[in-house]
């Protein structure tokens, strides 16, 4: 079994804290790996590393940044396909999906590639006689990133390119349960020529992420996950004095409209609800059918959910692969099972499914909810699954209300062919990310990602601009040199013109 250790300081340090967590193969339930869990010394190690580096790194100029984050483009780009391996080796999700993947880290990399732009600063002329001031932007020191396991190389290439671009230094811990792609991540930086210690991976459970946030050296922290650690993470790290951004879980419902092409919703809300076996921030789990079109939309759903192919992630024919884990797989079930005793039409039964060869697996067929309602667990939980639920309303604002009132805020999308009732939702809707006709609205690297109410705490979005602005901190400089022909004074009263 091989064993994943820390990457600190540009070269792999073996853990001696004799604490371990099981990486597995979803698609064979095997365990090829043990990840180490760091010790609080350990962690404080890589801290250490980053701080080192962060007064040469942070001044480094930005063509020396940037001359970096272009050759460490060209290795990614190079490296697609291994990057897609070892995420599917340990996430599971079918290889296609894993590029997916790997493209959308790498236009927040490409992004960073272009970081002078977005640091270029404000400058005014002559605001009081001879008086010139500058608004600056600058790194703010050593940065932590927590990740989730749901995008075990995306969501990491969300924040620690934008972040070392800023001229921060950089620890990540990533998830547990899919470590390896962040690590080799780590690892081909060091390749393109990151200075060491710039970017620094320390593998562990609460106990490294407790001293992250705890560590009087660690400046500001990034955290992608579910909304209880994300609430955890933000009151822990602010009582600290660090600045936090914390996005966390999502219920993200796909409204459509009795106008709308039935057959493309169908398409969109399939492939919203089941990509990557629903285990997506921005997945789709609840279609709110408005209007008289329930019954044939979910016809729809159902005959298109029963064609999906589901097998192991490195299989081209698979179009879903297994679960994380086979307790994760297990819980998602119990949702399907407990639904029709709390009212729902169980559409779709994807329990007790298994792929041929592959018993052991963590697999699960899709399943369609009909009928759901606010109240049922399948409704009120983030179940992260292949599960669908569909929830009828007489009228737009019967719908508009229904996503209004969930505690999330994460995506939401309308689809429709009313221009009116498209632009009326955009408006009306509280979700921070809105797609119309789009399932899975999940913004460009050069916008912002980022939900509302208990999807997101903190103020700043990540990546994009908000990104920028959260890896840097303002500084206004006032100059004056004074002429020799000027006669200065004495003068007490508050400056002005
Ligand atoms: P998680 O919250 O269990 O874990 C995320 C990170 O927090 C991991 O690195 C983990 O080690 C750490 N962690 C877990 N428990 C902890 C604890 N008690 N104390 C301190 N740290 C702890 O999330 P997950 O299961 O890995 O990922 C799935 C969740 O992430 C879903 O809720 C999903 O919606 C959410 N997610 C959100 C976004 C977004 O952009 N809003 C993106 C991806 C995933």
């Amino acid at each position: 079994m091989k064993t994943l250790g820390h990457w600190i300081g540009n070269k792999p340090v073996e853990s001696t804290s004799g604490a371990f967590g099981p990486v597995y193969d979803p698609a064979t339930g095997a365990q090829p790996t043990q990840v180490s869990l760091a010790s609080v010394e350990e962690v404080d190690a890589a801290v250490a590393a980053a701080k080192a580096a962060y007064p040469e790194w942070s001044q480094s100029s930005l063509a020396k940044r940037t001359a970096f984050l272009f050759k460490y483009r060209e290795l990614l780009d190079a490296r697609r396909d291994e990057i897609a391996e070892l995420i599917t080796a340990e996430h599971g999700k079918v290889h296609s999906d894993a590029l997916g993947e790997v493209a959308r880290g790498m236009e927040i990399l490409e992004l960073a590639c272009g970081i002078p732009e977005k640091l270029k600063g404000e400058l005014s002329t002559q605001v009081s006689t001879r008086v010139d001031v500058a608004s600056i932007r600058q790194a703010v020191g050593v940065v932590a990133g927590i990740t989730p396991f749901n995008f075990p190389a995306m969501v990491p290439m969300w924040m620690f390119p934008l972040a070392i671009a800023c001229g921060n230094t950089f620890v990540l811990k990533p998830s547990e349960k899919d470590p390896s792609a962040a690590y080799r991540l780590a690892e081909l930086a060091a390749e393109a020529g990151l200075p060491e210690g710039v970017l620094n991976v320390v593998n562990g459970d609460k106990v490294a992420v407790d001293r992250l946030l705890a560590h009087p050296d660690v400046a500001a922290v990034s955290f992608v996950g579910s909304t209880p650690i994300a609430r955890y993470i933000q009151a822990e790290a602010t009582a600290q004095g660090k600045r936090v951004q914390a996005l966390g879980g999502a219920k993200n419902h796909m409204m459509v409209l009795p106008d709308a092409d039935l057959d493309h919703a169908a398409d969109n809300a399939i492939n919203a609800a089941y990509g990557s076996a629903g285990e997506r921030c921005m997945a789709v789990s609840v279609v709110v059918a408005v209007g008289g079109i329930g019954d044939e939309l979910v016809a729809k759903i159902a005959e298109r959910a029963g064609a999906l192919r589901i097998g192991p992630g490195d299989d081209p024919a698979s179009e879903m692969g297994p679960l994380i884990t086979r307790e994760h797989r297990d819980k998602v079930a119990s949702y399907v099972s407990g639904a029709a005793a709390q009212g729902a039409e169980v559409v779709v039964d994807g329990t007790g499914f298994s792929v041929e060869g592959h018993e052991n697996g963590f697999f699960l067929g899709v399943s369609l909810l009909d009928k759901v309602r606010p109240g049922m667990a399948a409704y009120d939980d983030e179940i992260f699954g292949p599960v669908l639920c569909v929830v009828r309303a007489e009228t737009y604002d019967e719908g508009l209300a229904l996503i209004n009132s969930s505690k999330w805020g994460n995506g939401t999308a309308v689809f429709t062919r009313d221009g009116g009732a498209a632009r009326r939702f955009q408006l009306e809707v509280e979700a921070g990310m809105v797609g119309v006709n789009v399932p899975i609205p999940v913004p460009v690297g050069y916008h912002s990602f980022g939900g509302w109410k208990q999807s997101l705490f903190g103020d700043l979005h990540i990546y994009g601009n908000d990104g920028v602005q959260f890896y840097t901190r303002g500084k206004v400089v006032t100059t004056r040199w004074p002429d020799p022909a000027d006669s200065a004074g004495i003068n007490l009263g508050f400056p002005s013109n």
